[in-house]
């Protein structure tokens, strides 16, 4: 994650001690700290600007409380602005039976992981009936993957290794569902390494037939500057209603959660924390501004 802010921060904030109003000058320091640290963390440029000139606006002309100290009081509007950026509660998914979800993403990102995952906490949490739909028609093995996670959360799986027509396996994937009396459809979709004009063209076609409620956007946390333009992509072209932040047990620094959010304006509904089935769960912005800020 992004290295500990409030460690980094720690001298350019002590400076600050005895002020009794924040200014331009006094924050000068800090908020050179806090770019510089946004940026080491990955943050888009764009990003770490507007989250600067919003946090000096903000603290120019503060009085500084009596309770705090002045780096405390400064520690907690940026707090209070990462969790804005990084927005506000958790966002569960749509409360509707039968519910139809597809994912998307980049190969490698942990869509057909997260699936499964997605399928257990469903079950688990919302008491839903879940069925995996394999829509990947170029990689046998991410039908087997899939395969294999459906039997391990004991739910409905549909593939088909000889159609090579997404519409036609979305299509009879609803239908194998709806006959084993599934009411949440996973739609694993396949990816690519990059972003690629036919891979979206299969994505539109199979969102028309299938009618999707959600679209999910799984993205490795590791993404870094990147992600902002994958996040754009995908959302321009099958509009994502969602983001899954896969990897955030690894090293990345988190740079990809605030730009994503921020630049695609699309919620970031959960997070991956792990290899495992059970290393998943909403995203709490607020814990994760906690986080960041150590
Ligand atoms: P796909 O190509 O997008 O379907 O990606 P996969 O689901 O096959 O995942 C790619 C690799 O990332 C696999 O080795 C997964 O075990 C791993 N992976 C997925 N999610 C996570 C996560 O949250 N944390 C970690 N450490 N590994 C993950």
């Amino acid at each position: 994650m992004l290295e500990n802010l409030t460690d980094k921060l720690g001298s350019a904030l002590r400076n600050l001690r005895g002020v009794g109003k924040l200014s331009e000058e006094n924050m000068a320091e800090a908020l050179k700290e806090v770019r510089q640290a946004l940026l080491s963390a990955d943050v888009h440029f764009k990003v770490a600007r507007e989250f600067v000139a919003t946090v000096k606006e903000q603290c120019v002309g503060q009085e500084v409380l009596k309770s705090v100290t002045p780096g405390q009081q400064v520690i907690k509007i940026i707090h209070d602005e990462l969790v804005k950026l990084l927005g506000e509660g958790a966002t569960e998914l749509e409360d509707k039976k039968p519910l139809r979800i597809m994912m998307v993403g980049l190969h490698g990102s942990g869509k057909t992981t997260s699936s499964g995952k997605l399928a257990r906490y469903m079950a688990k949490k919302r008491d839903y009936r879940p069925a995996l739909v394999a829509c990947d028609v170029y990689r046998p093995a991410a039908i087997d993957q899939l395969e294999m996670l459906a039997k391990n959360e004991g739910c409905t799986f549909y593939g088909d290794r000889e159609e090579k027509d997404v519409v036609q396996i979305g299509k009879r994937g609803l239908q194998a569902a709806k006959e084993a009396d599934a009411n949440l459809i996973i739609f694993d979709t396949a990816g690519r390494l990059q972003i690629d004009e036919n891979l979206i063209e299969e994505i539109k076609r199979l969102k028309a037939e299938v009618q999707p409620d959600e679209i999910l956007l799984v993205a490795d946390a590791a993404l870094g500057q990147e992600a902002v333009n994958v996040a754009k992509h995908f959302h321009e072209a099958v509009g994502c209603t969602g983001i899954i932040l896969t990897k955030l047990d690894g090293d990345a620094r988190g740079g990809a959660a605030l730009s994503m959010k921020s630049i695609s304006n699309v919620p970031i509904k959960f997070m991956g924390t792990g290899e495992k089935s059970d290393e998943f769960d909403l995203f709490h912005p607020d814990r994760m501004a906690s986080r960041i800020l150590g």
